[in-house]
C-alpha cells in the first residue's frame, strides 16, 4: 500500500468512530479483528503486541493472541474503501481511498517517476507530466530501444544458426547413409568381379580341353587316313 502520507481525508471529523483505530486515531488501514472482537490496523496492533499483552480498549482489556487475528467483513472493508481522500501531490479531491494506489500508479500527474532507462544509467526523475516528454528525448531510452532491436537481430541470427546446424547434421547423416550404400555396392561389384574371374578361368580351361580334344581328333583322323591309304595299297596288290 502506498504511504497514507500522500493523501488527506476529506471532512475527517465526520468519519464514524467505528472506523477509527484506537491506537493511531486514523481510519483503519489493513484492519484486523482480535479474538475479543475489537478492530485495529494490522500494523498498529502488531506493534502494540510486542510490549502489550491485553486489548488496548479500556472497556475490554482481554488477553491478546497473534494466532487469533482475523480479517473483518467485506462490507466493513468496502466502507473504508469508499472514504473520500484528497491527493496531496496533485490536489485532486474526492478520490475513493480504495482507488488511491491506482491514482498514484497510473494517473496522478504530479507523481514522481524515474526514467524507464534508470536501470541502464539515466538519472532523470520527474513528475508524470514531464515524464512522457523526457522519455521521448532520453538518450538512454533511445539506446535501450536500439539495444532491444539489436538483441532481436542477434536472437534471429541465433535461430538461423540453429536451423543451419540442424540442416548440416541432417546432411551429414545422409552423406553417411550414402557412403554406406556406396561401400555395399563396391563389395557387390568386387564379388561380381571375382565371380567373373572364376568364370573366365573356367572358360579358358574348357578352351584348353577343347584344343586338346581337337588335337586328339586330328591325330585320330591322320591315323584313319593312314589306315585308309594302307588299305587302298593292300587292295591294289
Ligand atoms: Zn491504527
Ligand atoms: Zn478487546
Ligand atoms: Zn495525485
Ligand atoms: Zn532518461
Amino acid at each position: 500500500m502506498i504511504s497514507n502520507s500522500l493523501y488527506e481525508y476529506i471532512d475527517k471529523e465526520s468519519i464514524g468512530s467505528d472506523l477509527i483505530c484506537l491506537l493511531c486515531h486514523n481510519p483503519f488501514i489493513d484492519p484486523t479483528v482480535t479474538q475479543c472482537g475489537d478492530t485495529y490496523c494490522r500494523q498498529c496492533i502488531e506493534k502494540y503486541m510486542r510490549n502489550g499483552s491485553h486489548c488496548p480498549s479500556q472497556s475490554c482489556n482481554q488477553l491478546l493472541s497473534t494466532d487469533h487475528l482475523i480479517p473483518p467483513s467485506h462490507n466493513f472493508i468496502s466502507i473504508l474503501d469508499k472514504l473520500k481522500v484528497r491527493c496531496q501531490l496533485c490536489e485532486k479531491t474526492n478520490i475513493n481511498r480504495g482507488t488511491f494506489d491506482e491514482h498514484i500508479k497510473t494517473s496522478c500527474p504530479e507523481c514522481i517517476l524515474d526514467c524507464p532507462g534508470k536501470n541502464i544509467g539515466c538519472q532523470w526523475f520527474g513528475s508524470r507530466n514531464e515524464h512522457d516528454e523526457h522519455t521521448k528525448t532520453c538518450l538512454y531510452e533511445k539506446l535501450r530501444r536500439m539495444g532491444d532491436i539489436l538483441y532481436r537481430v542477434i536472437e534471429n541470427q541465433s535461430l538461423d544458426i540453429e536451423k543451419l546446424q540442424k540442416q548440416t547434421e541432417q546432411q551429414t547423416t545422409e552423406i553417411g547413409q550414402q557412403k554406406t550404400k556406396i561401400e555395399l555396392q563396391k563389395t557387390q561389384i568386387e564379388q561380381l568381379n571375382t565371380q567373373g574371374d572364376q568364370h573366365n578361368a573356367q572358360l579358358e580351361r574348357q578352351a584348353t580341353e577343347l584344343g586338346q580334344q581337337k588335337t586328339e581328333i586330328e591325330l585320330q583322323k591322320t591315323q584313319i587316313e593312314q589306315l585308309n591309304t594302307q588299305g587302298d595299297q593292300h587292295n591294289a596288290q
